[in-house]
């Protein structure tokens, strides 16, 4: 057994509290939570600094962690898929090498669930480790041509149907993005998760010209397309943003996490919130900065009180997968968020969105959820700012 105590303990699921307690068995499962008061002082382990729930990464690429620092920072989403396409191929043995040291990196760093992104089955070695909690997202895309849907359906299917779970892991077929998913491949998905109870992942409006696409039927995608020799001559806008098109051919029944939104308004986020009650939205900050130097208006996913969680991205679009360096990062350039609120985005919101609140999210009796310390704080006014580091005690 540990008690483990610190200047605050986070909650998330309640106040914080001062001087609070940890009670944990040897499995890490939370027995108590009190307060310091009531311990005798030589049973504890004090710390300086804060407690929070381990971090739920809601959105990761690991099979893209072997490209770290190759694709150039700026240059917007289209000629970052374009420097993906041209610099992905590398061997075998380096990208199992990179996948395990990122994962690493993410369990060093407090991180205990992932969302993450599968297109090939590169990772699945890793995650049948068990070593973390993974969602794992197979993402289907044909890039709007509805001609194609049914052999691109079963490429990614086999793909699906080659991942193993360990203890505790989930898998769903997910569509890519509005722009890359035909109508007819959206039924596919969808009959194919019909009567399941899966989460659904959607990378969504993460850069202008995605919604120009779908507003005017022009712009930097059908450029990009008729580079690669693909046929738009059949596709009609439907003058709307992109989320509405992806809406259209979703289903409603399904937990939703919308990825990266860095261009959705409140206009959006409350269409999606009519549409489905179990609406996420995950935001990774620094993958946004990397790729469009952008950010998402974190002031309209607050005014209509929708459920953002955090993501790292991959290593080919961050500097780092750190859930702590994207918390700073909206701390720092948003700096109107409140610290508690970012912290809630950064476990419980991830948790729920990948059905994992039972266990993860909250440090509340009778979950396991991993605690991090986070120290060099300055204070607890300046919890998130650049100095604070994070260690995981359990
Ligand atoms: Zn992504």
């Amino acid at each position: 057994m540990r008690k483990i105590s610190a200047d605050i303990v986070y909650t998330i699921s309640g106040s914080p509290i001062t001087e609070g307690v940890v009670v944990l068995d040897s499995n890490g499962k939370i027995l108590s939570v009190g307060n310091r008061r009531d311990f005798d002082s030589t049973e504890l382990e004090i710390y300086q600094g804060v407690l929070v729930p381990g971090f739920v990464n809601t959105h990761c690429h690991l099979e893209l962690s072997h490209m770290k620092s190759k694709v150039n920072t700026g240059t917007g989403l289209i000629d970052f898929i374009k420097g993906v396409v041209s610099q992905r191929a590398a061997e075998a043995e380096l990208i199992q090498e990179a996948i395990e040291n990122a994962e690493a990196e993410m369990l060093a760093g407090g991180i205990v669930a992932v969302g993450d992104i599968s297109n090939v089955p590169d990772t699945f070695v890793q995650k049948s480790k068990g070593n973390l909690r993974y969602y794992s997202f197979v993402e289907f895309f044909d890039f709007l041509q509805n001609k194609n849907a049914q052999v691109e359906f079963d490429k990614y299917k086999a793909v699906f149907d080659a991942l193993p779970l360990a203890k505790g892991s989930f898998k769903s077929c997910v569509p890519h993005a509005p722009y890359s998913v035909s109508e007819k491949l959206f039924a596919l998905i969808k009959e194919v998760n019909s009567g399941n109870t899966s989460t659904i992942s959607i990378h969504n409006q993460e850069t202008p010209p995605e919604n120009e696409l779908f507003l005017k039927g022009s712009g930097g995608f059908v450029d990009f397309y008729g580079q690669f020799g693909i046929d738009m001559s059949t596709f009609k806008p439907n003058g709307k943003s992109a989320i509405h098109y992806a809406i259209e051919h979703m289903d409603n029944n399904h937990r939703t996490l919308f990825v990266h939104n860095t261009l959705t308004t409140v206009d959006d986020i409350s269409f999606a919130q009519n549409w489905n009650s179990e609406v996420y939205w995950a935001t990774c900050p620094n993958a946004n900065l990397y790729i469009e130097n952008n950010l998402p208006n974190y002031k309209s996913f607050l005014d209509t009180n929708a459920k953002v969680t955090i993501g790292t991205d991959s290593l080919t679009s961050n500097w780092q997968l750190s859930i702590l360096s994207e918390m700073q990062a909206i701390a720092r350039f948003q700096s109107y968020v409140p610290t508690e609120t970012i912290l809630r985005w950064a476990t419980l919101n991830g948790a729920e969105a990948l059905g994992f609140d039972a266990e993860l999210g909250s440090i509340e009796a009778g979950k396991t959820p991993g605690i991090n310390l986070l120290y060099n704080t300055n204070g607890s006014n300046n919890l998130l700012g650049e100095d604070t580091r994070v260690i995981r005690l359990v």
